[in-house]
């Protein structure tokens, strides 16, 4: 019996075998293009002949598909596949061709007057790292390309999920002798997502969380002398909030959405997506190729996300028409001027330092003071956390 494990949710099944990987995926009724097959610790192909006591992993990310068994670049064995780009690699090409969408998407972003630089290699680059496989591989990416770049990790209080994911980002920077800030929200502003949603009664978790996040990126960036956050946003991710801002016709965040976001004011940081031009399928697959160990479960919290609904709907147009998640995004991108004509973005609202903490905002008091303040007047303040302005002073790096 060949046994598959199969994630999200986790479980066992047992297979009648010898048989290939393609029948296998057909009998447990997976849609290949949504799943990564790995045996032995290597990614297979639908062709890959399976004997009858293998065991395999089932892992599932969205988007993507099937054919073409050869690297395109040097016709050996190819162990993955992508219909978008009509070619499949070898491992050593693959990590090639993942660092060139990273390379184009750094040197030549669209939506950004006249393609300007992401940022060069004198620029000191903090990239906000979660555990999950997008940030963790393009920390890895920019640390093989040369760049300047320190990793960030927040504690968000998620219990069991929070604790995993920062011993995951913990020991990737121990491996690469790279630097990781750790942050943790409930030692330093005195609440956490979990006890923070639960007073913040005007946001979603979700909302308290993602405000949390970009809050503390820009502050501990402002802080310790950075010139850029980078995030592990990818092409999934942009194309499914895009599909979310059409559907509401929120034209302000259309305006708002692309790959480099400048800094408009004192105390704050460009913000950048280096793999806006890749998937999520293709960051977990360049994940396993080079050994990164990621967090694979979803974070528990996330039930109900109208984003995760969104990106479902176009995996099923990706897979109907290979490409189309791309085009959906990229055409956008290309057409950006539009939305900024339309809102006047360029010369956008006054940005002014908060009363509070004297980061940037548009009106007195951020929206982050501003939320922690209606959550410190419901819960106990907890021990350490200074009721005056927050400063990431509980920051436990781990140095190389
Ligand atoms: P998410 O908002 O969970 O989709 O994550 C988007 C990006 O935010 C990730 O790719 C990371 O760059 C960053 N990020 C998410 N969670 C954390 C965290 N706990 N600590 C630091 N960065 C994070
Ligand atoms: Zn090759
Ligand atoms: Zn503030």
């Amino acid at each position: 019996m060949v046994r598959v494990r199969l994630r999200n949710p986790d479980r066992v099944e047992q297979v009648e075998g010898p048989l290939d990987v393609g029948e296998l995926l057909d009998r447990l009724d997976v849609n290949p293009t949504t799943v990564l097959v790995i045996c032995d610790g290597n990614l297979v192909t639908a062709s890959h002949d399976l004997p009858a006591d293998a065991e395999v992993e089932i892992r599932p990310v969205i988007s993507g598909g099937a054919d073409g068994p050869s690297c395109a670049v040097c016709r050996a064995p190819a162990v993955i596949e992508e219909p978008r780009h009509r070619a499949a690699w070898c491992p050593v090409h693959y990590v090639d061709h993942v660092q060139n969408q990273v390379r184009k998407a750094i040197d030549h972003p669209q939506a950004t007057p006249a393609r300007e630089r992401m940022f060069g290699y004198a620029d000191r680059l903090l990239v906000a790292v979660s555990g999950g496989k997008d940030s963790l591989a393009l920390w890895d990416i920019l640390l093989d390309l040369g760049y300047r770049v320190d990793g960030l990790y927040i504690g968000l209080g998620i219990g069991g999920y929070s604790r995993r994911s920062q011993e995951i980002c913990e020991a990737f920077a121990q491996q690469r002798g790279a630097h990781l800030h750790v942050v943790d929200l409930a030692e330093t502003y005195g609440f956490s997502t979990v006890t923070g949603s639960q007073v913040a009664t005007n946001r979603s978790t979700c909302g308290v969380c993602g405000l949390s996040k970009r809050y503390v990126f820009n502050q501990v960036a402002v802080e310790r002398g950075y010139d850029v956050v980078v995030t592990g946003h990818n092409l999934d991710d942009e194309a499914a909030t895009l599909l979310g801002n059409l559907l509401r016709w929120h034209e302000d965040f259309l305006a708002r959405q692309r790959p480099v976001l400048p800094a408009t004011g004192a105390n704050q940081v460009r913000k950048c997506k280096p793999l806006y031009r890749l998937s999520e399928r293709e960051m977990a697959a360049y994940c396993v190729i080079r050994g990164i160990d990621y967090v694979v479960e979803e974070c528990p919290l996330v039930d109900g996300n109208t984003g995760h609904e969104h990106k479902e709907i176009l995996s099923a147009l990706e897979r109907a028409a290979p490409g189309a998640k791309a085009q959906f995004l990229f055409g956008f991108l290309d057409r950006h001027e539009r939305f900024t004509e339309a809102e006047g973005a360029d010369d956008g609202p006054t940005v002014v330092a908060c009363g509070r903490c004297g980061m940037p905002t548009v009106g007195e008091v951020c929206a982050f003071c501003r939320q922690r303040e209606r959550i410190l007047a419901v819960l106990p303040v907890t021990a350490g956390a200074a009721p005056a302005p927050p400063s990431p002073a509980t920051d436990r790096n781990v140095a190389p």
